[in-house]
């Protein structure tokens, strides 16, 4: 861990506006959207709203960037990794800015923003940095006279529409492959977190990338989202977010020009905990797996299958550990759990947390706010809970522990995989032959023995079934963002 520097309570915004072919402009509407605070429920800044026009003028930004012969185009690949070198130097600069303003816009507590968030943003800007002269084709030994060789290609205009659970980390594992492969990009933050993204502009004039290389367009999904997703001069659309707008974006693709799409949805990721494993180190990782960044993870482990002959205890331990995380503003130090995003989640949890209790599962912990102002949930545990009530089949995307017993392995794979989801899993055993039975056994994008969601960033990261299409993180996110190209040459050569 870094050390913990003090965060500044009050970062001055200083953008509001959209980011287009390196500068700051108003949106072509005139209007704006509010952004709040959602520990204090206080307005904190007034952002330009991007609609269709704004994204018709960064989509050209973005094309005119991508053109044959532009300076993106004829950059050396060393060079552009030079770039994003020192973006990253530069995001280390203002770490504690936007450590900050990530606080303000998100609730996030500030030590997660500061270590985990912009450790992440810092690490995967230079990981991709490192691949940029390191993409290349094959030559192929096709028959006859033949030169015969692959081009990995940018694929062009990239829209990008991100969600608001890690503004800053899920903008910069879009950005991160996209200009490696020399892509040009057109970002749609969150409009309930547009403010990092925003800032971000700045930092990309003064690393000295070329205007039009990437565009943040903040607005809302129906109208600036939309419109990306079903542009006709868009060559790719990747986004992260809910499954119920995943597939609105794979249609809009698909009825406008054939879009390549990726997308990271939901998920209902399943635990599964053998009675062989250290109960304590189980618990604590199982409590982390949910409660981690509000319960507002994609990836949460949001099923927690535990053995029966550990059940009861498993369940004790896990309340006592529930009731003693710190829940309070992120500005406040050793706060675990800041405020959920905003309203709509808040009471979206609330009432999934009384269809729990409706429907019979036992309540261990929390279960309502807390306090007067802002959107704090308790943690809440539930136990006893059955595969077929609402909290163990939606995502909650909020502090709510479901906790299921569970009598053998096959049972366990079984309701596991029983899910539209397919995500991630996490599986704590000493058990060897039970640990890789159930990673070979889920249907899930990643598995995690003995631990969970260790943050790998050189590992490829996306969904089974209908939590997406597509990785990101790692090398495989290169193959996303590249086209290949065969060119075959009738050679005079001969083979001698
Ligand atoms: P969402 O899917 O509505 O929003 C994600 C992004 O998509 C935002 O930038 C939004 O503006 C944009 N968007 C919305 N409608 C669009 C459209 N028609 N076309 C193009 N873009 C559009 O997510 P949400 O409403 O913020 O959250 C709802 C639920 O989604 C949450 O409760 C949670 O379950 C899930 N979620 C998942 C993730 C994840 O990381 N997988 C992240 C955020 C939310």
């Amino acid at each position: 861990m870094s050390e913990m520097p003090d965060p500044i309570k009050n970062p001055e915004i200083q953008f509001t506006k959209i980011f287009i072919n390196n500068e700051y402009v108003d949106s072509v509407s005139g209007k704006t959207f509010p952004v709040y605070n959602p520990a204090t429920e206080e307005k904190v800044a007034d952002v330009q709203e991007g609609d269709k026009a704004d994204v018709d003028k960064a989509v050209a930004a973005a094309r005119a960037a991508f053109k044959l012969g532009s300076p993106w185009r004829t950059m050396d690949a060393s060079q552009r990794g030079r770039l994003m070198q020192k973006l990253a130097d530069l995001i280390e600069r203002d770490r504690v800015y936007l450590a900050s303003l990530e606080v303000v816009d998100n609730g996030k507590p500030f030590a997660d923003a500061y270590d985990a968030d912009l450790g992440e943003v810092i690490n995967v800007i230079r990981y991709y940095a490192g691949w940029c002269d390191k993409i290349c084709g094959k030559t192929i030994p096709a028959d006859g006279p033949m030169f015969c060789y692959t081009r990995h290609e940018p694929v062009g205009v990239c829209g990008q529409i991100i969600p608001w659970n890690y503004p800053l980390s899920m903008f910069t594992w879009k950005i991160g492959p996209a200009l490696a492969c020399g892509n040009t990009i057109v970002m749609k933050p969150a409009e309930q977190t547009p403010l990092s993204a925003l800032y971000m502009g700045k930092l990309f004039m003064e690393a000295g990338f070329p205007p039009g290389v990437v565009n943040v367009v903040p607005g809302y999904g129906p109208t600036a989202g939309a419109a990306i997703a079903e542009h006709m001069d868009v060559d790719k659309v990747a986004f992260t977010g809910s499954t119920e707008i995943g597939r609105i974006v794979q249609q809009a693709a698909g009825k406008s020009n054939l879009k390549r799409v990726t997308l990271e949805l939901g998920g209902k990721s399943p635990v599964i905990v053998f009675a062989d494993s250290d109960i304590d180190f189980a618990v604590a990782n199982c409590h982390h797996a949910l409660f981690w960044n509000m319960g507002q993870n994609c990836c949460a482990g949001s099923r927690t299958f535990v053995e029966e002959a550990i059940y009861d205890e498993f369940v004790k331990r896990s309340i006592e550990r529930a009731k003693n995380r710190k829940v309070g503003d992120g500005f406040q130090s050793g706060v675990e759990q800041g405020p959920q995003v905003n309203q709509e989640q808040f009471e979206k949890i609330l009432g999934l947390i009384e269809s729990g209790k409706q429907e019979g599962a036992k309540l261990g912990c929390g279960g309502k706010r807390t306090g007067e102002k802002g959107y704090f949930v308790e943690p809440t545990v539930f136990y006893d809970v059955k595969d077929e009530m609402k909290i163990a089949q939606e995502e909650i995307f909020g502090p709510v522990q479901s906790i299921i017993k569970f009598k053998s392995i096959d049972e366990a794979i079984d309701r596991a995989n029983n899910t539209t989801y397919g995500l991630a899993a996490g599986v704590f055993t000493k058990d060897i032959d039970k640990a890789l039975t159930i990673a070979n056994s889920v249907q899930a994008g990643s598995v995690w023995v003995n631990c969970y969601d260790p943050g790998l960033i050189q590992a490829p990261f996306g969904g089974f079934k209908m939590s997406g299409n597509g990785r990101e993180l790692g090398e495989y996110a290169l193959h996303e963002y590249t086209e290949v190209k065969t060119v075959s040459q009738l050679s005079i050569i001969r083979n001698l």
